[in-house]
C-alpha cells in the first residue's frame, strides 16, 4: 500500500502520525510511506531521520494526499486540506465527526473511508487509541498544577512533596480512570498527600490495591467533595461519563471557599468541565483567576508534549495502520473487530451509530 503522512496543520498540533520507527516498521511490510517534507520537526524527528527509516519525502501536502491510498494523521484534516479528499481515500486519524457536521458532511460528499483513532473499541469498552493522550494528559496535570503552585507564577508558594518536617501539599483528584490513575501515580511519586474520588466503588477498591503512599479514596458526593476542595492545594478534575458533558461536581461556592494562591486543573474541560468556574484555555494563555484560585484549563493538554505525545499514540496506532495495510480494508475490518468499530463513513453513508445519531442521519 501507499501510505502518506502529511505535516499537521492544525494550529499549535506539533505531534506526528508516526515516528521515523514505526516508518521503518511499515517499509519492512513491504508499504511505500510518503512523508511530508518537515512533518516530523515538531516532534523532533529531521526529515533525514525518515529518510534513512525508508520513507519517500514529498515537497508538499498535495502530492502526499494524491499519491498515497491511505493517510495517516493526528487530527481531522481543516478546511483547507478538504479539497484533498476523494473517493477510495482511506484515512486513518482523530476524528471527533459528533462536534464536527461540517467535515462529517465532507467526508460523506466526498466518499472517503474515514477511520476514527477515538471510536476504536476493544470488546470490554475499553478505547485504545483514546488512553495513551488521557495517560499524558493525567501525569502532566500533576507537573502543570506543581509548577503553577510556585509563587512567581502566582500560586500559594507549596512544594508539593513537602520536606522532613512540613507537611506535604494536599493533591484532590476528581474522577479515577485512566486521567485520575496516571495524576495519582505522579502525585503520589512527588510525595503528595492524595485523596481521590469516583462514583465506581469497585475502581477505588482496584485502586488503593495499587496505589501506595499517602493515598486515600471516597465515593463522590456534593458535601465530601465541597469539604476536600477547601483544603486542597491542588485540584485535578479527570471525570467522564462517556458521551455526555462532564458532571459539574465543583461548584462557584466551593471555588470561592478554596484557599488564594490554590490551582484548579481540569482535564475534563474537553468535554465542558466539571468545575463550574471552568472555561477552555490554550497553550498560549493556560491559566486565568477566579477569586484567587488558578484555573488551567487547557483542552489539548498532550499538545504540550509532542514528543512523548507521538509515541505513546504511534505506539498504539502502529498496529493499527499495518492491519490495514497488510490485509486491506475489507479483510481487517472482517478480522478486528475494534477496528471496524472505528470506520464512521464508508461509501458515503455514516456507520458509526453515535455520529448517525448526532446529525440525526440514517446508520
Ligand atoms: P475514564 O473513563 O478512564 O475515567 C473517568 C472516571 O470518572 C471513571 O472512573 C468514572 O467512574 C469517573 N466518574 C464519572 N462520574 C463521576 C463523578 N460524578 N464523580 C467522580 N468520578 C466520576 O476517562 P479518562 O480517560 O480518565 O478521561 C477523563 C477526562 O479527561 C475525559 O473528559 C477526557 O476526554 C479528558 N481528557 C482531556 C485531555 C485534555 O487535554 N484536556 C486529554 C485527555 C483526556
Amino acid at each position: 500500500l501507499i501510505i502518506g503522512i502529511p505535516r499537521e496543520r492544525k494550529l499549535r498540533e506539533y505531534r506526528v502520525a508516526q515516528p521515523p520507527h514505526g516508518v521503518r516498521e511499515l517499509v519492512r511490510h513491504g508499504h511505500r510511506v510518503l512523508v511530508e517534507r518537515g512533518a516530523g520537526v515538531g516532534s523532533g524527528f529531521t526529515d533525514t531521520d525518515y529518510e534513512a527509516a525508508g520513507a519517500e519525502l514529498v515537497d508538499d501536502a498535495e502530492a502526499v494526499w494524491s499519491q498515497s491510498e491511505m493517510i495517516v494523521k493526528v487530527k481531522e484534516p481543516i478546511e483547507s486540506e478538504y479539497r484533498f479528499l476523494r473517493p477510495g481515500l482511506i484515512l486513518f486519524t482523530f476524528l471527533h465527526l459528533a462536534a464536527d457536521e461540517r467535515l462529517t458532511r465532507e467526508l460523506m460528499a466526498r466518499e472517503v473511508i474515514a477511520i476514527a483513532y477515538e471510536t476504536v473499541q476493544l470488546p470490554d469498552g475499553s478505547l485504545p487509541l483514546l488512553a495513551p493522550m488521557s495517560e499524558v494528559a493525567g501525569r502532566l496535570a500533576i507537573q502543570v498544577g506543581a509548577y503553577y503552585l510556585m509563587e512567581p507564577y502566582g500560586g500559594r508558594g507549596v512544594l508539593l512533596g513537602g520536606v522532613p518536617g512540613v507537611a506535604p501539599g494536599r493533591v484532590v483528584i476528581l474522577g479515577g480512570g485512566t486521567v485520575g490513575t496516571n495524576a495519582a501515580q505522579m502525585a503520589l511519586g512527588l510525595g503528595a498527600d492524595v485523596l481521590l474520588f469516583d462514583i465506581n466503588v469497585e475502581r477505588l477498591r482496584y485502586l488503593e490495591q495499587i496505589l501506595h503512599g499517602r493515598f486515600q479514596t471516597r465515593v463522590s458526593s456534593e458535601q465530601v467533595i465541597g469539604e476536600a476542595i477547601r483544603e486542597a492545594d491542588l485540584v485535578i478534575g479527570a471525570v467522564l461519563i462517556p458521551g455526555a458533558r462532564a458532571p459539574k461536581l465543583v461548584t462557584r461556592q466551593m471555588v470561592r471557599a478554596m484557599r488564594p494562591g490554590s490551582v484548579i486543573v481540569d482535564v475534563s474541560i474537553d468535554q465542558g468541565g466539571c468545575v463550574e468556574t471552568a472555561r477552555p484555555t490554550t497553550h498560549d494563555a493556560p491559566v486565568y483567576d477566579v477569586d484567587g484560585v488558578l484555573h488551567y484549563m487547557v483542552t489539548n493538554m498532550p499538545g504540550a508534549v509532542p514528543r512523548t505525545s507521538t509515541f505513546a499514540l504511534s505506539n498504539v496506532t502502529l498496529r493499527y495502520v499495518l492491519e490495514l495495510a497488510d490485509l486491506g480494508l475489507v479483510a481487517a475490518v472482517q478480522r478486528d473487530r475494534a477496528l471496524a468499530k472505528g470506520v464512521n463513513v464508508f461509501r458515503g453513508r455514516i456507520t458509526h451509530p453515535s455520529v448517525a445519531e448526532s446529525f440525526g442521519l440514517p446508520y
